[in-house]
């Protein structure tokens, strides 16, 4: 029997899925896999099963209206059933909100459970989600550790003028601050940094995770020192679906004047805009990128645009920028939009080798420019297996 690790990524409409041994230090998964499409028509993805041979089989038919626990469930039995030689030994999952008091991973008991709840307002897409994986978990494998990383508390260490909003103090003072997230990426790839930029890991850096989440972090000393994101996944770059950045005004207006209710507001800012809104074709990069349609092309230019001209107020926070890291998605695999965002920064002496973009090699920069540009694939679960293997050690 091999002891197990089972790490958990909930999302509004996924769940990813992977198994790693609890007895090694790699950051290999034994099993990947996802379930894509909760809440319209869920579907199971094996994307690597090793030398295990897992069929989908069973989880061909689930019902749509299947939630977050029941697929959870659904899954708990298919790997009993698949993978004789393991044995579950801890649970990792990928919380998003951890509030001002959870600055590191922790291990979920009830009481801990009970404050994670009282989070729910500040992320309700999200954390009611991840909250519902665990106590699904909890349910079938009553006294299994189970061990939250948080989203957020990467961002803890930024300095306090970094989370302020310009609201009063009271509003402070009941949480409304800037909170940051894609944590666990940012960890990751501050984690393998140094493996790839050796000392200029340390100075000032801004990693963008470009992907259908958007954001970015300036670090120095591979710790986050501020975040494009802020009190929630909606602020900052312009995303997939998400409107990023915009002026609270615009809200007052649409309730105000054109009599949006707030479901209405929340559904257009978080799921109708960004790039699907603006080229009225598709959320996917991939897809915008291969279309002749100005609208198409309009959506890119201004998410590169917005990305520049936000990269460049984050340079402000560090002083300087010596390294740039391109990651997820968007940022690993699209030539065309770090190319774009490149060339908006080219007054702080980024310069690209054109082919080793083209290649999504792991140093892009050329060797005159002055700040170093890489691509890093990240690996968030990679981040929640080693905080599980910390706590059940
Ligand atoms: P993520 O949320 O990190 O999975 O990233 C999803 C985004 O990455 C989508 O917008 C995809 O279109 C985009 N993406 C993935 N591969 C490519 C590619 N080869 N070129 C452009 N965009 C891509």
């Amino acid at each position: 029997m091999m002891d197990v690790i089972l790490v958990m990524n909930a999302g509004s409409s996924s769940i990813k899925f992977a198994l790693y041994p609890a007895d090694s230090d790699t950051r290999m998964a034994l099993v990947q896999g996802k379930i894509a499409g909760i809440g319209s028509a869920p579907d199971f993805i094996i994307s690597k099963s090793g030398e295990y041979h897992l069929h989908e089989d069973e989880l061909e038919s689930i019902e749509a209206s299947a939630t977050h626990a029941e697929l959870t469930i659904r899954l708990l039995d298919w790997i009993q059933a698949h993978t004789a030689g393991f044995s579950l030994r801890a649970v990792g999952h990928r919380v998003v909100h951890g509030g001002r008091s959870f600055a590191a991973p922790v291990v979920i008991d009830p009481d801990i459970m009970n404050e994670l709840e009282t989070l729910v307002s500040l992320a309700p897409l999200h954390q009611p989600n991840n909250l519902a994986v665990c106590q699904a978990i909890a349910r079938r494998h009553p006294g299994l550790p189970q061990v939250a990383c948080f989203d957020t508390s990467f961002h803890r260490t930024q300095p306090r003028l970094s989370q302020l909003f310009a609201l009063p103090r009271a509003m402070t003072d009941a949480g409304i601050i800037r909170y940051g997230f894609h944590g666990l990426s940012y960890e990751y790839i501050a984690s393998i940094l140094p493996e790839i930029a050796g000392s200029v890991a340390e100075q000032r850096v801004i990693v963008a995770h470009l992907g259908n989440g958007s954001s970015m972090c300036a670090m120095k000393n591979r710790q986050s020192v501020a975040s494009t994101m802020g009190f929630t996944a909606l602020e900052g770059l312009m995303m997939g679906r998400r409107c990023g950045t915009l002026d609270a005004g615009v809200v007052l207006h649409m309730m105000e004047q054109m009599g949006m209710n707030s479901q209405e507001v929340t559904d257009l800012l978080y799921r109708q805009s960004g790039l699907l809104g603006v080229s009225g074709i598709s959320n996917d990069m991939h897809v915008l990128e291969g279309s002749s349609d100005p609208h198409a092309r309009e959506a890119v230019n201004l998410y590169c645009h917005r990305a520049a001209t936000q990269l460049a107020s984050l340079v402000c926070t560090i002083d300087g920028l010596d390294a740039l890291v391109f990651t997820a998605g968007i940022g690993e695999n699209s030539a065309l939009v770090r190319r774009k965002i490149c060339e908006k920064l080219s007054w702080l002496g980024v310069s690209l080798d054109g082919d080793d973009n083209e290649a999504n090699a792991t140093q892009i920069s050329d060797d005159a420019s002055s700040v170093r540009v890489h691509v890093i694939p990240t690996d968030e679960e990679a981040v929640i297996v080693k905080a599980v293997r910390e706590a059940i050690d």
